[in-house]
């Protein structure tokens, strides 16, 4: 397992060209801008078959695109295929958020990511997953290092969070109350 490092910085090679999955526009605002800071060039890949229902995947990606308006970087949307993503967790359905159903989650995004990545020609992806304080970062590398040309970034580092809540405000950025899919909506209700 790689160590965790608090940024990546590039290697000055002629590709510094880096896909970022992402979740929602809060996570991706401070992610991108720590991405671009330490000189990298920033596709967004908006990879989200879990977010249910449609209308709120459809929100989020708005968001998305406004931010990337805002920094005036590429977005590249992956096609919605929420019945794959419910397969991908069978039997998983009733297990809590930080659990095996999240792990199967990242897999799944992230192998999609891969796929993006090896179709654009670019060496090395990452994600915002790590961000929340709902997620746990590790299960979120564990995830990812099953596939080449993962980075390992934490993003929660750095208080991470803190500027996600401040782009959010300024950017008035849509900020979701729930994970994503059905059962984490479910999960928000009952607590
Ligand atoms: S709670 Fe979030 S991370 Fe976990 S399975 Fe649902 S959408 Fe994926």
């Amino acid at each position: 397992m790689k160590k965790e490092t608090d940024s990546i910085n590039t290697d000055n090679s002629t590709n510094s060209r880096i896909l970022l999955h992402s979740c929602c526009a809060p996570c991706a605002a401070p992610s991108s801008e720590r991405l671009i800071k330490s000189g990298n060039s920033v596709i967004v890949f908006f990879s989200n078959s879990n977010i249910y229902p449609h209308e709120e995947y459809l929100k989020r990606l708005e968001s998305v695109q406004k931010l990337a308006e805002h920094l005036n970087i590429e977005v590249i949307v992956d096609s919605w295929d929420h019945d794959a993503w419910l397969e991908a967790v069978r039997g998983l359905e009733d297990e809590p958020e930080k659990g095996a159903r999240c792990k199967a989650c990242f897999s799944f995004n992230l192998q999609r990511t891969k796929k993006k990545t090896d179709e654009l020609g670019i060496d090395r992806f990452t994600t915002t997953l790590t961000l929340s304080p709902h997620k746990v970062s590790s299960v979120v590398f564990e995830s990812g290092h099953a596939f080449e040309g993962f980075v390992e970034e934490n993003f929660k580092k750095n208080d991470g969070f803190r500027r996600s809540l401040e782009l959010s405000k300024e950017l008035s950025l849509y900020r979701q109350n729930y994970c994503g899919c059905e059962f984490s909506m479910d999960e928000n209700r009952k607590s």
